[in-house]
């Protein structure tokens, strides 16, 4: 047997390379992970993580103006984006720290710099100038930030990897994009008193998600202020006097302070070797590989974002776990990618999980709906003018519930719990036969009882 210098080499330290490299580690793998920018990778320090700080930040705001209605009186508060910035910075450095630490607790070598794979069991580290063997190597480099290289004055335009350090808030931003992130951003700016616009080519926002949540957040986010402008795309950006000008299809001008694209994301696999080694990548750059996450090169493997297979941080965690079980473990296992529950931290926010209402009409045909909206509890003394939706989707022939979809404060909370019943096939039978938890909003799940009935169609 050859003798390599490290049986499994890691490259990138995000979400599926550190949990790959420290399973395989306690396998007793010899294991060295290569990373260019920061230990804990997108998620950790620029994606999930300081994302959901500054969501809580930008959620203070209604928590000031509700306080009234329970007796609380406040001055006018005030709020710095430094501090906040600040404060999000040491919590990243200290995740970061923690990671290093489980690294080094599973003695597992760590190689700050750039790697590149220079065959089937080598990989070149480009700052030390040298080549490392191993017996397997694993892709784990993520994805980054698309934008339109060719719009005149894209110089101008930020990411989401620059909006986490932004020197001051801006007063307007205008954010292109569609999907969580652009929507989530939105929300954020919003609630940090930015003026915000979202545009987004496509005719309504957030596709894939169930039509219901769609429509019920642009009607949340047009309430709080957000301008929604769907069926255009920015022609040119150009500096002014006052800060940015983007011109948009059909003539109009968005004026701003900042201008941020989150118009989807690509897997990082430029310039990485892998042609030369004859590993394989889709039409969208996106290494192929099978259900073990095995690429076209027997000893190469790749988990996480820049398969593009599911792009959340714990299907990059199981993706790279079930991997190192299977190779180093000796226990086989592969990822199901059924029932992911995802989240979407806007405000109000979405939770959600299972088939869309027209996902689960496409696969099952007959299917039930039980929706409920209403106003939270603490949304009336607050004389909040926002309302909760909840829906459940039903697979009619078996009276399984298939999809669970929530609009509204802690959805994502909600929605995790949902999930298990769903993964275990629970019965719209089952939700009714469970006590409801009073008071709460969550007990709208276990007491919806009428069938929904489109407008315009016959009962029954
Ligand atoms: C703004 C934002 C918000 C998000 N919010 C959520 C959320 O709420 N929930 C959720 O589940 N997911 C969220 N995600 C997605 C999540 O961050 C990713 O799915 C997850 O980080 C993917 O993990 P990964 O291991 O595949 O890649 P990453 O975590 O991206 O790690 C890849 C690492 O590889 C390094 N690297 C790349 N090339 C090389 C090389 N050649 N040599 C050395 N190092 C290299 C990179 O620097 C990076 O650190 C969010 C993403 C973004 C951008």
């Amino acid at each position: 047997m050859a003798d390599f210098d490290y049986d499994l080499f890691v490259i990138g330290a995000g979400s599926g390379g550190v949990r790959a490299a420290r399973i395989a580690a306690s396998h007793g793998a010899r294991v060295a992970i290569a990373e260019e920018y920061r230990v804990g990778g997108t998620c950790v320090i620029r994606g999930c993580v300081p994302k959901k700080l500054l969501v809580y930040a930008s959620r203070f705001k209604d928590e000031f103006e509700d306080a009234a209605g329970f007796g609380w009186s406040l001055e006018p508060p005030q709020f710095s984006w430094a501090s906040l910035i600040a404060a999000k910075d040491k919590e990243i450095a200290r995740l970061e720290a923690a990671y290093r630490a489980t690294l080094a607790r599973h003695k597992v070598d760590v190689f700050a710099e750039r790697a590149v794979i220079a065959s089937p069991n080598a990989v070149r580290l480009l700052k030390s100038d040298r080549t490392v063997s191993a017996k397997v190597i694993l892709i784990a480099t993520g994805d980054h930030p698309n934008v339109d290289a060719s719009l005149p004055g894209i110089e101008r335009v930020i990411t989401s990897n620059e909006a986490f350090h932004l020197e001051e808030l801006p007063r307007r931003i205008v954010i292109a994009g569609g999907g969580y992130i652009a929507v989530e951003f939105a929300s954020i700016f919003n609630g940090l008193g930015a003026d915000v616009t979202l545009i987004y080519r496509g005719d309504r926002i957030l596709r894939g998600f169930d039509e219901d949540l769609r429509d019920g957040l642009t009607k949340a986010m047009a309430h709080r202020g957000i301008r929604v402008i769907t069926g255009h795309v920015f022609t040119r950006i150009e500096k002014t006097s006052a800060g940015l000008a983007g011109h948009i299809t059909g003539g109009d001008k968005l004026e701003a302070d900042q201008i941020m694209f989150a118009i989807g994301r690509s897997p990082n696999t430029a310039a990485l070797g892998l042609e030369g080694a004859g590993v394989k990548c889709d039409a969208s750059r996106a290494v192929v590989v099978d259900n073990a996450s095995q690429t076209t090169v027997p000893s190469i493997y790749a988990v996480g974002d820049v398969t593009n297979r599911v792009n959340l941080t714990p299907v990059a965690i199981r993706e790279g776990h079930a991997f190192a079980d299977t190779v180093f473990g000796g226990k086989a296992w592969t990822v199901d990618y059924e029932t992911i529950p995802t989240a979407v931290f806007a405000t109000p926010e979405i939770g959600t999980v299972g088939l869309a209402e027209q996902e689960a009409r496409a696969r099952y045909g007959a299917v039930d709906v039980y929706k409920g909206s209403f106003r939270p509890m603490k949304a009336i003394l607050a004389g909040r003018e926002e309302h909760m939706a909840m829906k459940l989707v039903v697979e009619a022939a078996s009276d399984r519930v298939v999809g669970v979809h929530i609009l509204g404060p802690d959805a994502a909370e909600i929605v995790q719990m949902a999930a298990v019943a769903i993964r275990m096939g629970a019965k719209k039978a089952d939700f009714d036969q469970t006590m409801a938890l009073h008071p709460s909003a969550a007990e709208e799940l276990v007491t919806l009882r009428e069938k929904w009935v489109a407008p315009g169609e016959a009962a029954g």
